[in-house]
């Protein structure tokens, strides 16, 4: 394992342990629920998106495994302070990461820690628990209230 993996590795136990934003929100202005029923991973994601379309808060509470709750806080990280466009170019970016496409798929787009998932795509079972919450994510912006990573890769 290299110093990056080990790095890597790192973040997402630490995620996994202490996750960031792990709780109910009690009025989103937009939520989804993201379910994966290959590892039983179950979220909701909640979001807080202001009239100027900025991201004001993000939150999400469920449970999964440890790839699916590191990544869940993480994401909530990541787009909070972003607008609503942002976030989504980030969902393309890092889905293109997860499935090994190459960084951002093209997008031009800062992926930031989100990079510890940049080797997941060695491990297809574990792909669908890292792109859980950011489906869920496009659910809650798209207006569909769930999502299940069944229909989709
Ligand atoms: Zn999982």
């Amino acid at each position: 394992m290299s110093v990056t993996d080990e790095l890597y590795q790192q973040v997402i136990l630490d995620h996994n342990r202490t996750p960031r934003n792990m709780r109910r929100m009690e009025q989103p202005t937009h939520t989804a629920c993201g379910l994966n029923p290959l590892c039983g991973d179950e979220y909701t994601v909640y979001l807080a998106v202001g009239a100027d379309g900025l991201i004001r808060d993000a939150s999400f509470e469920g449970h999964g495994c440890a790839i699916s709750k590191a990544s869940a806080s993480l994401m909530s990280l990541a787009v909070v302070g972003k607008r609503v466009e942002e976030a989504r170019a980030l969902f393309e970016a890092f889905h293109a990461l997860v499935l090994g496409k190459g960084e951002g798929g093209g997008q031009a787009c800062d992926l930031g820690k989100l990079r510890v998932f940049s080797g997941v795509w060695r491990y297809p079972a574990r792909v669908k628990c890292a792109a859980l919450c950011w489906h869920a994510l496009k659910g809650a912006l798209d207006g569909q209230p769930t999502t299940s990573t069944e229909d989709k890769l």
